[in-house]
């Protein structure tokens, strides 16, 4: 089983569309949709959920207000200013003056990083974990979908991906599939470093503007730092012919195979109101360009894998 993350360094290159129609191509693959923060591979990849299952991200630290001997010690200890002093709820027929005031834990600001629990000596502090999003098992129509929904300002997308790429690579190694195609997320942090790390492969998606060659650069320099092969294709390559030169020289200096160059089309957004990946609604010039991206990443991960062997 090999493992080809596609990645660009910046959102906005038309990764996901890529990641979409290699996905529609490749015979028998599983196929991640790692973008956490912003999944939207769903959108383009008809699909049917078959599976729903919560994801425990990291813990918060919640005062039991029973058991609280209001010592403010948790106050003194929290470097995140996540803990409070309020007053506390009026019961009916209560006096102002006998307003008991509550310790409390912002939720948003708790980093979950255990001290009070620590120095609490009441042990008046819970930790639990929480749930922060879903993941999800679809069926599409040449291999399963994995994919995820992380709650609003949740975090431990790092942790999300690393999941949901455990979980892929599961159900490839049950259903003898060959290959795991991942959408990663965009930039080089936490979670583009746990799409990538132990990938086989990498595809970045560029496209011929300053900002996307720094960016190409940077994921370079990553993958590199991962081991995993590298190839390249230039999206919207016609917009900037001799910045796409730039990017081929780029390429052959630095032991990059290059996988092709994708026409600006407007069929790709046509594809996307449709639902549909670009090769499942159009045979127009960009469609065509990422079939012979396909085909040029399937002959060189065998080549690479083969010399890897
Ligand atoms: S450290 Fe424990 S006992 Fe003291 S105020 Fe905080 S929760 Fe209450
Ligand atoms: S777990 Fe850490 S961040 Fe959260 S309230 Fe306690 S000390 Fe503050």
């Amino acid at each position: 089983m090999k493992e080809l993350t596609i990645i660009s360094g910046k959102g906005g290159t038309g990764k996901t569309s890529v990641t979409a129609s290699l996905a529609t191509l490749a015979p028998s693959r599983v196929v991640i949709d790692a973008d956490v923060d912003a999944a939207n591979l769903f959108l383009t990849l008809p699909h049917e959920v078959l599976e729903t299952i919560p994801f425990e991200g990291g813990h918060k630290a919640r005062i039991d207000q029973s058991l609280c001997i209001q010592c403010g010690e948790c106050v003194d200890r929290c470097c995140f200013d996540a803990v409070t002093k309020s007053p506390g709820q009026k019961s009916p027929g209560q006096d102002a003056q006998d307003f008991v005031e509550e310790y409390l834990i912002d939720p948003v600001s708790c980093e979950g990083c255990k001290v009070c629990v620590h120095f609490c000596p009441a042990d008046a502090i819970t930790f639990e974990r929480q749930i922060c999003g879903e993941k999800y098992i679809s069926k599409t129509d040449n291999g399963p979908m994995i994919h995820a929904r992380l709650g609003i300002a949740e975090e431990n997308s790092g942790l999300l991906v690393s999941q949901l790429r455990e979980q892929a690579r599961k159900m490839a190694k049950d259903h003898d599939i060959p290959l795991i195609i991942t959408d990663g997320p965009p930039g080089i942090g936490c979670p583009v470093i746990a799409s990538v790390s132990n990938a086989d492969a990498v595809l970045i998606v560029t496209e011929p503007t300053h900002s996307g060659i720094h960016d190409m650069v940077r994921v370079k320099k990553l993958a590199d730092q991962m081991n995993a092969a590298v190839y390249l294709c230039v999206n919207k390559a016609d917009l900037n012919p001799d910045m796409t030169l730039n990017i081929k020289k780029f390429c052959s200096e630095n032991a990059i195979q290059f996988a092709g160059e994708i026409p600006f089309d407007r069929d790709v957004i046509e594809s996307m109101k449709m639902g549909q990946s670009l090769v499942q609604f159009s045979r127009g010039p960009a469609a065509l360009a990422v079939e012979k991206v396909w085909q040029n990443v399937s002959e060189y991960m065998k080549k690479t894998m083969n010399r890897l062997l």
